[in-house]
């Protein structure tokens, strides 16, 4: 499919001039599935997903910069919103943000102490935020590492969840309706977590 390979293209152009490249990872595992590592604000996919808090009214670290990114005009329609469960999702435009929506998911606050629970609301974001986007008509969707940063979710952990979700998704689907999956990385932890998952769960050809 033509429009998978010019999107691989322009983010691995992005990837170069903004953060250099991946270290050690396959650019993308198959015509699906990308990694990436860079700021989730400049792709231009159909949507991203936003790693927010309970009340959607805004945060630091990845919704900190998608707020900043897309202007007080997402503040305002996230007010209408009446906020989010953890584990479930929301749908808003993308106003200056390069992407067309933002899927608007709320990660769990891990504890070690009832890991179990924290899974399955991680799990509850992946499949949200993918059932969201086919009812939107969303092809191409870039996650950021839900509940990865200030939430405490341990990366490898975390990457092993997004990777199971997405994949059982495809399979689901029969992989016809969404062209391709990025799962966005920002630190190097996550990085490494990425690289040891994804060819498990999505093996290179
Ligand atoms: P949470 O509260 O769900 O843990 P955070 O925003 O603290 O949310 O972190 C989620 C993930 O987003 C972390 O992996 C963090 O490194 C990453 N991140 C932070 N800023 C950006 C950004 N601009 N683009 C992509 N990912 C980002």
């Amino acid at each position: 499919d033509i429009p998978s390979l010019s999107l691989l293209y322009k983010l691995n152009k992005l990837d170069a001039s903004r953060s250099g490249p991946v270290e050690g990872a396959h650019p993308f595992y198959n015509e699906q599935i990308g990694l990436y590592r860079g700021d989730i604000t400049k792709l231009d996919v159909d949507a991203i997903v936003n790693a927010a808090n309970e009340s959607l009214l805004g945060g630091g670290g990845v919704d900190g910069a998608i707020h900043r990114a897309a202007g007080p005009d997402l503040l305002e329609e996230c007010r209408t919103l009446q906020g989010c469960f953890t584990g479930e999702s929301k749908i808003t435009s993308a106003y200056e943000l390069p992407c067309k929506k933002v899927i608007h998911t709320v990660g769990p606050v891990y504890r070690a102490s009832s890991a179990g629970k924290s899974r399955a609301a991680l799990r509850g974001c992946y499949q949200s935020s993918l059932e969201l986007a086919l009812q939107h008509d969303v092809k191409t969707i870039a996650f950021s590492a839900i509940s990865t940063g200030v939430y405490g979710y341990p990366s490898l952990e975390a990457a092993e969840v997004a990777c199971d979700t997405v994949r059982r998704f495809m399979d689901a689907q029969g992989g016809l309706q969404l062209h391709k999956v990025i799962f966005v990385t920002f630190e190097e932890k996550d990085v490494r977590a990425y690289n040891r998952a994804l060819p498990q769960y999505f093996p290179p050809p």
